[in-house]
């Protein structure tokens, strides 16, 4: 089967190092393997995104020569795909609706106080989540970096959101719907998504769907330990050292580059990465929950 792997950034802001690192990983790993390298714009909550930064993306992406196949996907436009599978999972009782708010959850330790999963009430306008109803499931999955991982997810307390109550289209919806219609098998990201992968299986099995394979790399980090992010004030990335910040990022990513190459052209660069490009040479299962850093 070929392989198929992608990125798919949030338009929230411009591309900072760690994203570049986490872009960079997947496209070399992708490429690595004669596959595809798809770019999804995962822009479901229009009040946290914006065209300027998802434009920035687009910009820095093409600079840096990470160069995507076929068009961009827009998860904005997919909206009737995702309305279709809720529909098919309410029909079939997989899904119901949860007013409850974050702190009665957390009061009933994850259980619903209104017995929203037992007791569906489909008829209230009440502003509501949509939860899928998960089984109890012991399980394990195979990370190319971090080896095998057990999971175990409990029914109600662990059932995700797939529809928010403002009415938006949830994170773990949108990501296994649109990995299924692109048709992604090989899924290259960043740990703090550790999490969300048993959501995400549990998912693919209520589809009957094969999983994909995942690799899960460690995260960048600044010198306090903190991932690099909006939040953690990560500057944008600087689409002029595009070299640079290449070299950098494969120099994270435990890839040495040669010295030479410091500084080269993107296409350079890009070229030696791609015949060395090594996932085994990230720090593996005993530094599982590490971090990356930033060449000093
Ligand atoms: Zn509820």
């Amino acid at each position: 089967m070929t392989y198929c792997g992608r990125f798919a950034p949030s338009p929230t802001g411009p591309l900072h190092q760690g994203s570049l690192v986490a872009a960079l990983a997947s496209y070399l790993d992708a490429r690595q393997h004669q596959g595809r390298w798809l770019l999804r714009i995962e822009d479901l909550d229009p009040l946290r995104e914006s065209i300027s930064a998802r434009d920035a993306i687009l910009n820095s992406l093409e600079a840096h020569g990470l160069h995507w196949d076929g068009p961009v996907h827009y998860q904005s436009q997919r909206h009737q795909a995702y309305e279709q599978l809720l529909h098919q999972w309410q029909q079939q009782g997989r899904i119901y609706p949860c007013p409850c708010s974050r702190k009665e959850l957390q009061a009933a330790d994850g259980y619903h106080p209104r017995h929203c999963r037992q007791q569906p009430d489909w008829q209230s306008p009440a502003p509501r989540a949509l939860r899928f109803a998960l089984s109890d499931t012991e399980g394990q999955w195979q990370d190319r970096l971090l080896g095998a991982l057990s999971y175990h997810l409990v029914a109600e307390q662990d059932d995700p959101v797939l529809k928010r109550k403002e009415g938006y289209y949830a994170y773990h919806l949108g990501v296994v719907c649109d990995d299924i219609d692109q048709g992604v098998n090989q899924i290259v990201r960043g740990q703090d998504l550790l999490e969300s992968t048993p959501i995400h299986l549990a998912l693919y099995q209520a589809l009957a769907q094969p999983a994909p394979g995942y690799l899960h790399i460690p995260l960048l980090c600044n010198a306090q330990g903190q991932k690099l992010s909006k939040q953690t004030h990560a500057p944008a990335l600087d689409d002029r050292q595009a070299g640079n910040n290449l070299w950098c990022a494969l120099r994270s990513l435990h890839q040495s580059p040669p010295a030479d190459l410091q500084p080269a052209p993107v296409t350079e660069i890009l070229a030696w990465a791609q015949q060395h490009w090594r996932a085994t040479a990230l720090p593996g299962p005993v530094a599982a929950g590490g971090s990356l850093a930033v060449p000093s």
